[in-house]
């Protein structure tokens, strides 16, 4: 531990060493004695010994298929897959679990509700209204969509210090927006936008809503009843779940008028040459065999978020940014990135005269690990003029203790670099 370190205090309700405990990657050397500080859970977050024993139980003990079968498996695994569905539905307090459609993740969701949904709402002529900020998984389909109806795409500009120009929604929001898109909070930048009001605003003119979770739902409890959003969709990845599995809430009135996403298996009510009928939600979405085992372990996962005290897990994790803001905007030459009233969890920044990737080169043999470059958020990173930002992102386990082993390493960098 470095001499620096003031230990991360522990509150009544959280403990933050035995929630470390739980996560059995983070206590690993990367290399020769060199401990792990994992800051990278913007991209993916570690997993808790509870989600990978409930997948090893689901391949050791239950593996089936789902929905077909009469036989015991099948039933445990069918009880399973749709239990966890019900967790999810907790999780996000939506009204119905046939309400919360699995999907390979956040991309997977926006892309769904672009090429069923979108078809639906936007023609040409049409806008798409999306924000400076998004990541490219949020813009991409949109643009395929835009591309295909002869729709265009509008933004929604962010001011200097990374929050979005809520001054300019109204007059965006013209009689020809057909849909906003937006995410809940900047990967890039860290930003919590204002969900509500963005929502509130488009829905007095008339416009659905979609907003992407991705980097919400790690961070705080969502609410998609109070939001009233149109659509929210997440990856299962950055919060505590398996790689490979997401969801993707809707209105029902949305679901149930939208065509399917794709064809095939477990997603129609019969078939014939000549015709064919569709099964009802959730399975009108999901064609094929789904990846059942990563839908368990997600709502475990689910569970696993549900039990924190969010209170305690918030105050937290902005405890520890708001160490890290300080510490990080101490070190010579450094700028930060992204400097909204309300932010969450991802600390950006560059140093002047070092590129980011050769930072965090030095990073990693330290055994830091960030991430370094666009984010997947290129049309954000013009905006600010750089090619890309060194990106420190925590999550619950995090600790100060990491954060100085991030300062640290930082000082190697000058060092190195000049
Ligand atoms: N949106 C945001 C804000 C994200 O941070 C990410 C992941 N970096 C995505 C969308 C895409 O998520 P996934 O790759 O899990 O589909």
């Amino acid at each position: 531990m470095p001499a620096t370190t003031q230990p991360t205090p522990s509150t009544a309700s959280f403990d933050v060493e035995a929630l470390r405990e739980e996560f059995p990657a983070l206590s690993q050397d990367v290399y020769e004695d060199t401990p792990l500080a994992y800051l990278d859970n913007a991209a993916t977050s570690q997993k808790p010994t509870p989600v990978i024993e409930r997948l090893n139980r689901f391949y050791g003990e239950e593996n089936s298929n789902v929905h077909r079968g009469v036989h015991r498996l099948s039933q445990d695994a069918t009880e399973a897959y749709e239990g966890a569905r019900t967790s999810l539905a907790h999780l996000l307090n939506a009204p119905h679990k046939d309400q919360v459609i699995f999907t390979r993740g956040t991309t997977e969701g926006l892309n769904l509700i672009a090429s069923t949904f979108g078809e639906m709402v936007v023609g040409e002529g049409d806008e798409i209204l999306l924000t400076e900020m998004e990541h490219h998984s949020n813009i991409v389909p949109w643009q395929m969509l835009a591309e295909q109806v002869g729709a265009s795409i509008e933004v929604l500009p962010v001011t200097d210090r990374g929050a979005l120009r809520m001054d300019l929604l109204p007059e965006m929001l013209t009689d020809d927006t057909a849909l906003l898109a937006f995410t809940h909070v900047s990967n890039t930048l860290g930003t919590v936008n204002p969900a509500q009001d963005l929502i509130d605003v488009a829905h007095a003119e008339g416009v659905p809503v979609v907003v992407d979770g991705a980097q919400s739902a790690p961070h705080m409890p969502v609410d998609v009843q109070a939001l009233d959003a149109d659509f929210f969709v997440f990856s299962g990845h950055k919060m505590f779940g398996p790689t490979g599995i997401g969801v993707c809430y809707g209105k029902r009135e949305h679901l149930e008028a939208m065509p399917p996403y794709q064809g095939g298996g477990d997603m129609i009510d019969q078939v014939s040459f000549e015709e064919t009928t569709y099964d009802g939600l959730p399975h009108k979405f999901e064609a094929g065999t789904p990846n059942i085992a990563d839908a368990i372990g997600l709502g475990e996962a689910a569970e696993y978020v549900m039990d924190l005290e969010w209170e305690a897990v918030q105050a937290h994790e902005d405890a520890v940014l708001e160490y890290a803001t300080e510490r990080v905007e101490a070190v010579e030459g450094t700028r930060i990135i992204g400097t909204a009233s309300d932010k969450t969890s991802v600390l950006s920044f560059v140093f002047d005269d070092i590129h980011p990737y050769d930072a965090g080169t030095v990073l990693d043999r330290e055994g830091v690990a960030v991430r370094t470059g666009h984010h997947c958020t290129q049309p954000l990173l013009k905006r600010y003029d750089l090619p890309g930002t060194i990106r420190a992102s925590f999550a619950a386990y995090n600790t100060r203790e990491d954060v100085d082993c991030l300062i640290d390493g930082l000082h190697k960098v000058r060092q190195m670099f000049g």
